[in-house]
């Protein structure tokens, strides 16, 4: 028999997603009549935009022609799309970040999963606490972290507590490591950093020679002007920084697929005798040997979102969406919860009452209010206590689970 990975056994047991369903169906089977609500797994309900949809449909029919057929496209992404983004999500804040340093890709996961090939075996990496799962879990496969204990924490990695003391901003580690995955606005907890704790982090990451992998997916939900949508609005940013956007969450991409990463060009990492290492090259390197682009109508979909009436569209959406969390965090305030998140983000992040387990919590909010939510635990180790409820509904529905929990929760 072939030897295994054996890496992928220390992966703690049911990621959380898996076990979610598992309660949600065993409540089916028990109340066939319950119209439960979902609030729990972070995707988005409103159609695809008119523009992204009329982008997509001439691309198809450009590739049904002669002319107009395309093959393999540049694994990088088209020049049209790299050029719309530099120009939108940059340029147009006062960012410098030049097309090709722009890798376009079927979406954030991947890429945020895969950017650790190109570091050491040996890197050491820090992960806020709660955390997007993906970023420890693609750690644990590469063998760069030890067994887990009790609560989920691996040997190896350096975790950074998210509190309700430090506003969910967790500060840079005491000692020195290699690569720190950040994400703002923040999924679970929904906070977001300001200039000046971003600066904090980039000073950090400068002074140790470290790496941000910065996140920032749901950068179109931040609501408040004076916020930094980008890393690289903080000077020196480019020589310490990795971002990742997407547009699942902004343009409703979750099912069509599209992302990409930005590699500044003066970004250096050290070689076994500690010779600077450009970044940007072996991650092109990486890229055109396991990629071949994402597909030419996605692109084009993605390059009409920097259209007017794509940008007019999205702005609609987010607005819709954040209308929702406005409704989820009023309604679950009135009713004396402890509420978090939900201003610049499109998550709650609400305080379990009365002390509650987040799983205990999550069972008790599908029993009494037939609304499933995402327990803080599964995030990590300081997410017991807590629970994310997802503004990515319809807003009929959002209405309905908060007077649900009005009923089965209010005194
Ligand atoms: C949804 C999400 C993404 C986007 O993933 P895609 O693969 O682009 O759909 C990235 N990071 C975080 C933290 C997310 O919640």
């Amino acid at each position: 028999m072939a030897r295994i990975n054996d890496n992928y056994l220390k992966l703690a047991a049911g990621y959380l997603f898996p076990e979610i369903s598992r309660r949600v169906d065993a409540f089916r089977e028990s109340h066939p009549d319950a119209a439960i609500i979902p609030l729990g797994i972070g995707d988005v309900v409103l159609p695809l935009p008119q523009s992204v949809r009329d982008a997509m449909h001439r691309a198809v029919d450009e590739l049904g022609t002669d002319e107009g057929f395309r093959g393999y496209g540049p694994y990088e992404g088209y020049d049209f799309l790299r050029e719309a983004i530099a120009e939108g999500d940059f340029r147009s804040r006062g960012v410098e970040v030049s097309p090709d340093e722009i890798f376009v890709s079927d979406g954030s996961k991947c890429d945020s999963a895969n950017i650790q090939e190109i570091f050491a075996q040996s890197a050491t990496i820090a992960v806020p606490d709660p955390v997007y799962p993906v970023y420890v879990d693609t750690n644990v496969m590469a063998g760069r972290t030890g067994v887990a204990d009790a609560d989920g924490r691996y040997q190896g990695i350096e975790y950074l507590p998210c509190t309700e003391q430090n506003g969910f901003l967790p500060e840079p580690p005491s000692r020195p490591v290699d690569l720190v995955y950040l994400c703002f606005p923040n999924n679970p907890t929904g906070a977001v950093a300001d200039r000046a704790a971003l600066g904090r982090w980039v000073a950090w990451a400068r002074e140790n020679g470290a790496v941000l992998l910065f996140d920032a997916a749901y950068e179109l939900y931040i609501g408040e002007p004076e916020l930094p949508h980008s890393i690289y609005e903080i000077e020196g940013a480019r020589e310490c920084a990795i971002e990742f956007r997407s547009f699942s969450k902004s343009a409703g991409f979750t099912g069509v697929r599209c992302g990409y990463v930005v590699i500044p060009r003066e970004l250096e990492g050290r070689d076994e005798s500690g010779r600077a290492v450009g970044l940007h090259g072996l991650w092109a390197r990486r890229s055109n040997t396991k990629f071949n682009g994402a597909s030419y109508p996605v692109q084009c979909g993605a390059a009409a979102v920097y259209t007017d009436a794509g940008r007019r569209e999205i702005l609609a959406n987010r607005d819709y969406y954040m209308a929702n969390a406005r409704q989820i965090r009023q309604g679950l305030d009135e009713l004396g919860f402890t509420v978090y998140g939900g201003v610049n983000a499109p998550y709650v992040w609400l305080k379990t009452p009365g002390g509650a387990g987040s799983w205990d919590f999550f069972d008790a909010m599908l029993e009494r209010a037939n609304v499933v939510g995402t327990p803080g635990a599964g995030f990590g180790a300081c997410g017991e206590g807590f629970f994310r409820l997802s503004a990515f509904g319809r807003e009929d529905a959002i209405k309905e689970a908060i007077d649900r929990i009005r009923q089965a929760f209010g005194s």
